[in-house]
C-alpha cells in the first residue's frame, strides 16, 4: 500500500484535489473520508463530484445518509454516516448495490461503519494543524 500526503492551504486547493481524484475515478471504487467536523470532507467531496462530471450542488446528506448523483461520467454515491446509530441502517438503504456496483462511492465518517467496509477501500484522512494556520489541512491518501 502506498501513502501520499498532500497539504492544502485553502478550501479551493482541497476542492481541486477532490476534482483531480474524481476525474480519475473508475467503476467500483470506494473512497473513505475520515476527519473531524469542519476539516473539509464535504469540500473534498464537492470537488470529487465535479471531477466526475456531476453538475449542480452537492451538499452533505447528513440527514439522509446517502445521496445518489446519476448525471456524471459514472454514478456517484455520496454517503455521510455521521448520524448513523447502527450499521443496520446501511442495509436498509441498500448500500451493497452502491459498494458493489458500477459507480464510485465516497463515504464521510467511514470509521463509523468500519465493519462493513470492503478491504479494497481507498482511505483518505484529513487533519488540521493549527500551528500551520487556520486553513491548513494535511490530507493522507492511501492508494
Ligand atoms: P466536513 O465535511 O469535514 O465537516 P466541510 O467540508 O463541511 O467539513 O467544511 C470545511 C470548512 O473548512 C469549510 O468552511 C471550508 O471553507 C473550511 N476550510 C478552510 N481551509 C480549508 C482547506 N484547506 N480545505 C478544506 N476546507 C477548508
Ligand atoms: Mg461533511
Amino acid at each position: 500500500m502506498k501513502t501520499t500526503v498532500i497539504e492544502t492551504y485553502s478550501p479551493r486547493e482541497t476542492y481541486a484535489l477532490g476534482r483531480k481524484l474524481g476525474q480519475e475515478g473508475t467503476p467500483g471504487q470506494i473512497y473513505t473520508l475520515t476527519g473531524d467536523l469542519g476539516v473539509g470532507k464535504t469540500v473534498f467531496t464537492q470537488g470529487f463530484a465535479a471531477g466526475l462530471g456531476v453538475e449542480g450542488p452537492v451538499n452533505s446528506p447528513t440527514f439522509t445518509i446517502l445521496q445518489i448523483y446519476e448525471g456524471g461520467r459514472l454514478p456517484f454515491y455520496h454517503f455521510d454516516v455521521y448520524r448513523i446509530a447502527d450499521v443496520e441502517e446501511m442495509e436498509e438503504i441498500g448500500y451493497e448495490d452502491c459498494f458493489y456496483g458500477e459507480g464510485v462511492c465516497l463515504i464521510e465518517w467511514a470509521d463509523l461503519i468500519e465493519e462493513i467496509l470492503p478491504g479494497n477501500c481507498r482511505r483518505i484522512i484529513m487533519e488540521k494543524d493549527l500551528e500551520k494556520g487556520f486553513d491548513y489541512r494535511r490530507i493522507t491518501i492511501e492508494v
